[in-house]
């Protein structure tokens, strides 16, 4: 499960239509207790390809090791890494699990049209990707 505030909704959202019809993506910064994870913030990572950009994206890892590092000097840790899907449901595509660690969030939101549509999160359980529930309490 993960639990994330409006503010960090709102960034993903803000951020994935901002960059529509290309995806864009970050990570979520938080706390992982058990199998819940708690966002605390999210930040903006670089999406290091440009010839695919409507349909894949790759985070700049250099962007990864930084807000990595941040986060552990405020006792925190990187619970979760989202993306957006221009005009495509807010499904994880073949690329996505191939790519994906077991152990973090993988939220993915929807633009369509450049409005955001679904908000889903997903994790990695023996190499395969499960809808996970997502709590936003106001
Ligand atoms: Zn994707």
């Amino acid at each position: 499960m993960l639990t994330i505030t409006p503010a960090i909704r709102a960034h993903i959202e803000n951020h994935a239509v901002e960059t529509y019809p290309h995806e864009c993506c970050g990570v979520i910064v938080g706390r992982v207790s058990g199998d819940a994870r708690e966002g605390v913030e999210a930040h903006r990572t670089g999406n290091l390809n440009t010839e695919r950009a409507h349909d894949r994206f790759e985070l700049d890892p250099k962007d990864f090791v930084r807000l990595d590092r941040e986060a552990r000097e405020q006792g925190l840790d990187i619970i979760g890494i989202y993306h957006s899907h221009p005009d495509h449901p807010a499904r994880p595509s073949e690329t996505d699990l191939a790519s994906a660690w077991a152990g973090y969030s993988y939220v993915i939101v929807a633009v369509n049209q450049g409005a955001p549509g679904d908000f889903h999160s997903f994790e990695l359980i023996e190499h395969d990707f499960l809808q996970e529930e997502v709590r936003c309490p106001s």
